[in-house]
């Protein structure tokens, strides 16, 4: 598909998304004053739109080249054992794998210098809503989603049977980051919660809540945090360019 065939499915995507996450900012808002076009609105709408239209091949070639690389190493009865059990368990073995590895890789994110270089850039974001999800340094983008497919590829699950739970928790990782408090009392302990992840994002932050789905894994790993406000203010310390050429740059600085 060529650049100017994509973008009306981009404009419908982008319109899906503020249909879908905008009424909830209006009516259960985390930071009531908080406006649609808030500050860096702009460069968080270039990372959506290079996100969609530049990087999303990059990362697929990169998923699929990665998933033939596995191919070669995993032997193909472990694969027929693995699809001889009743698909719900084959689905919780998969969900709980990848949440585990993405959790600790995430955590690798906030604790290796070299990670942090691309993975500073998401947390760059000093105003969170369904927009600035899109924030993330394209090569950040390829680390978390080849390591979060790691256990569905090595077990050999199908593209297909992916697709819809891929799409699910693409959803989910916006809804995270909307400007969203919902009154729902525990039951944010079990599916997570938008405020879990902002306080993932506090500027003064030490750290916590690193899973995006059910928080299990913080609650396992002792890192989940879940103060009954908001966090003063989201973004990082150290100085980072404000647009998004910059920002893509950001990693490849010498320092
Ligand atoms: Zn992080
Ligand atoms: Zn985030």
């Amino acid at each position: 598909m060529t650049l100017p065939e994509m973008i009306p499915s981009v404009g419908f995507s982008l319109l899906f998304l503020v249909v879908l996450f905008r009424p909830l900012e209006k009516l259960f808002p985390a930071r009531a004053d908080q406006k649609f076009m808030r500050p860096a609105f702009w460069t968080d709408l270039l990372f959506l739109l290079g996100q969609y239209l530049l990087w999303s091949g990059l990362v697929f070639w990169a998923l699929n080249h990665f998933r033939g690389f596995l191919d070669d190493f995993v032997p193909s009865n472990f694969r027929v054992a693995v699809a001889s059990q009743s698909w719900w368990l084959q689905a919780v073995e998969m969900i709980v794998l990848s949440d585990f590895i993405i959790y600790w890789a995430h955590r690798l994110q906030h604790r290796v210098p070299f990670l942090w270089r691309f993975h500073s850039i998401h947390h760059s974001a000093e105003h969170l809503d369904w927009l600035a999800a899109h924030r993330e340094h394209p090569l950040d983008t390829v680390y978390t989603v080849g390591l979060i497919n790691l256990p569905a590829f090595i077990l050999g699950f199908p593209m297909e049977t992916l697709a819809g739970f891929l799409a699910f928790r693409g959803l989910w990782a916006i809804f995270i980051h909307s400007n969203v408090r919902l009154p729902i009392g525990p039951l944010r302990m079990l599916i997570g919660a938008p405020e879990l992840h902002h306080w993932h994002h506090d500027k003064a932050r030490d750290a916590g809540n690193y899973a995006n789905l059910s928080p299990l894994m913080d609650i396992l790993f002792g890192t989940y945090r879940c103060p009954d406000h908001e966090p003063d203010a989201f973004g990082i310390h150290e100085p980072i360019s404000k647009n998004y050429l910059g920002q893509l740059w950001h990693p490849f600085r010498r320092r």
